[in-house]
């Protein structure tokens, strides 16, 4: 019996796709560049499964049942194109590649493009959820060729997540909108994450609470409308202890790694001209925390004024509660306004429901909240904005008082909020119909000639002054 899937790339992703494929009844072919691992995965992790090992390329094509899907889970970038290079010579018209590595979404809109000239359908997809989501349910987010997709989506819709029963996977769009979706959920991420963390200093350092204070914090918001798996996990490490019985996060060296897709998200949102904040300061509070030596000096020339929190402790608590809650839907608010810009600019036709669907469950962003975004664009799929849907408007009249406390408490005591309080000039911003731009494009046109336009004139009348009167 030849095999359902070909499968490159035998790291963590790689394996966990495999066995959750496997376990759904898929014969999966296996190849990786250090043979040793395939060697390894077969007789151990992949012992007694029905996976077959491949020890070149051209074998692992020959396992396969037609059309041939071949799918890659190795590092981003030139290996992908490297491996492409190798396998058309080796498929026919017809057979399939799948990237379901992070890559970025221009490569994937390029080897569409260049694969369909071959007779190759390219799927691009995002696939999150770690290790943990890769083996048990992952979120699946597939773009490219849409030819590809009637013959893939039995095999992902099988092995992804389920929400509420609903398969979190459904086709995204053409070229690189499977990777555009997931870098976008790799953005919104960063920015929970940071949220998060802007949340513990306040709880910490502002009210000085323990962690196992923090650790019940949390947990008591996992059960309400910030019910997530990141909430969730955040009280699970405030609560672990180190063998001396310490909180093993006090522990940790103050620095973020990244990998770089939040900042590929904050990039193109400044190409497509979106006011997408909290998740490029979420990039830069990454960069700021890793000049730890910097910072080390600049606390000691700089030190802080030392106020302590004198109010209502449990007031605040609560407060802070609803600094996350109203900032993370400002967050997903600026992250599906970035699709819908996108959406426009490079021909794709989203559906932002499905899309916070198939966020809904098996990756790191997965919350109950994601079921009010798919509400509310069910409601109204061309909704310009979610601060404009009626649950989101009130949700945001419910939090505005505790979110403007919690910013406040932080700059009373000089803990930087940088999260909490992009999302708040945007929030006020969005909501201001008119903002200082006048004075702003008089300036431009003051030492520029730029232009501008006038409110009493139509729009798209130009106007120039001599602000000087010299001439
Ligand atoms: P990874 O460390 O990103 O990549 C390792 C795999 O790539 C191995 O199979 C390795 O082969 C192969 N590889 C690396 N350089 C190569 C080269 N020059 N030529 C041929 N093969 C090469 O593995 P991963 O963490 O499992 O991630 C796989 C993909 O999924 C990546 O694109 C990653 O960004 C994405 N992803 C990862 C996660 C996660 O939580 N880890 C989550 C979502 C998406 P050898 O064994 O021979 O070195």
């Amino acid at each position: 019996m030849k095999a359902d899937i070909g499968l490159i790339g035998l790291a963590v992703m790689g394996q966990n796709l495999v066995l959750n494929m496997n376990d759904h009844g898929f014969k999966v072919a296996v190849f990786n560049r250090s043979k040793s691992k395939t060697d390894e995965f077969l007789a151990d992790a992949a012992k007694g499964t029905q996976v077959v090992g491949a020890a070149t390329l051209q074998e692992l094509v020959g396992l396969l049942a037609s059309p041939r899907k071949v799918m890659l889970m190795v590092k981003a970038g030139s290996v992908v194109d490297d491996y492409i290079a190798q396998l058309v010579p080796l498929l026919s018209p017809g057979d399939i590649i799948i990237d379901g590595g992070n890559s970025l979404f221009t490569d994937s809109n390029r080897r569409t493009d260049a694969l369909k000239e071959k007779g190759i359908l390219f799927i691009g997809t995002g696939v999150s959820g770690g290790e943990e989501g890769a083996r048990n349910g992952p979120s699946i987010m597939p773009g490219g060729n849409p030819d590809a997709w009637a013959a893939v989506k039995p095999i992902f819709q099988a092995i992804s997540a389920k929400a509420d029963g609903a398969p979190c996977c459904e086709w995204v769009g053409q070229q690189g909108a499977g990777h555009y979706v997931k870098m976008v959920h790799n953005g919104i991420e960063y920015g929970d994450m940071q949220l998060i963390c802007e949340a513990y200093q306040l709880l910490s350092e502002g009210l000085g609470l323990s962690a196992d204070e923090m650790q019940a914090a949390f947990a008591q918001w996992n059960q309400g409308q910030l019910s997530s798996y990141l909430i969730e996990i955040t009280a699970n490490i405030l609560g672990y202890k180190d063998t001396d019985g310490a909180p093993l996060v006090d522990k940790i060296l103050d620095t973020a790694g990244q990998k770089g897709t939040g900042k590929w998200t904050a990039i193109n949102a400044l190409d497509l001209g979106m006011p997408l904040t909290l998740i490029a300061e979420s990039v830069f509070a990454r960069c700021l925390s890793a000049q730890k030596d910097e910072r080390v000096k600049a606390a000691a020339v700089l030190p802080k004024t030392q106020v302590a929190f004198s109010g209502d402790k449990q007031a605040m608590i609560a407060a802070i509660g609803d600094a996350l809650y109203a900032a993370k839907i400002i967050s997903y608010a600026q992250g599906f306004r970035l699709l819908k810009e996108a959406a426009a600019e490079y021909g794709w036709k989203l559906n932002y429901g499905e899309i916070a669907l198939m966020w809904r469950g098996g990756c790191i962003i997965r919350s109950q909240f994601l079921g009010d975004i798919k509400a509310a664009y069910e409601k109204n799929p061309e909704l310009d904005n979610l601060l404009l849907a009626d649950y989101f408007t009130n949700a945001m009249r419910q939090a505005e008082a505790g979110w403007r406390k919690a910013i406040i408490l932080g700059v009373e005591l000089g803990i930087a909020t940088p999260a909490f309080s992009a999302a708040l000039a945007y929030f006020d911003g969005y909501r201001t119909a008119r903002l200082p731009a006048n004075l702003l494009q008089a300036q431009r046109d003051y030492f520029g000639a730029h232009t501008y336009e006038r409110l009493d004139k139509p729009r798209g009348e130009f106007f120039h002054t001599d602000w000087t009167g010299t001439g």
